[in-house]
């Protein structure tokens, strides 16, 4: 496994990096964001261990850059912060995870491996459509009428979740384990915040129903 670990704080970073070598992880280091953007342009990385707050260019604009240039890397934020409106930022971003400074190594170890994990994925149909929005899952191209929609990766889950439920409900519990990883217990907020999105990137007139303490249905 490929893992970027992006972090300013050299002791910090060694250690992490020292450690999750010792779990087999074949693991560079960048100590700012222009490194980071250069190492990731160079290599494909599975997992991008991001931190939130970098010199040179920040991590959310790291994160951000990855994620339009369509990297296929997972991308885990790190952060000092923790309150809700950091992680729904980090998670608007595009970042898949979010992790709060100061975490246990073995939190850390086990997200790497839920995000490599869901690396890629199989097993679907290649093009779902409905109602006008059609989504080539291979290729992770999404739009609505002809219309091309620019979605983060979580966006996309969703949307998959929600076409091959073919008018069914799909539960925010289903959301979670679909699209977000079922040991890591992300809060609902994540599901929220990426429909919301969802909602906002697909325009009018609105495709997404709330079904109140359910979930949600397309
Ligand atoms: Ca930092």
């Amino acid at each position: 496994m490929h893992v970027l670990l992006v972090e300013d704080e050299v002791e910090l970073a060694q250690m992490l990096a020292d450690g999750l070598r010792g779990e087999g992880m074949d693991v560079r280091v960048a100590h700012d964001g222009p490194r980071a953007l250069e190492q990731a342009a160079a290599t494909e990385f599975d997992v991008v261990v991001l931190d939130r707050d970098l010199p040179g260019i920040s991590g959310d604009a790291v994160c951000r850059t990855l994620v339009r240039a369509g990297s296929p890397a997972r991308i885990l934020m790190l952060t000092a912060a923790g309150t809700v409106s950091d992680r729904v930022d980090g998670l608007a971003l595009g970042a898949d995870d979010y992790l709060s400074k100061p975490f246990a190594y073995v939190e850390l170890v086990a997200r790497i491996h839920a995000l490599a994990r869901r690396r890629g994925g199989s097993g679907s149909p290649t093009v779902l459509e409905r109602h006008g929005v059609r989504l080539d899952v291979a290729r992770r191209l999404a739009e609505r009428d002809g219309r091309p929609l620019a979605l983060t990766r979580r966006e996309l889950g969703v949307l998959e979740t929600l076409l091959l439920a073919d008018g069914g409900i799909v539960t925010t519990r289903e959301l979670l384990e679909q699209v977000w990883d079922p040991y890591l217990t992300p809060e609902t907020t994540a599901v929220k915040v990426a429909v919301y999105q969802l909602r906002k990137k697909l325009g009018k007139p609105p495709l997404i129903e709330t079904v109140p303490r359910f979930g949600y249905r397309l």
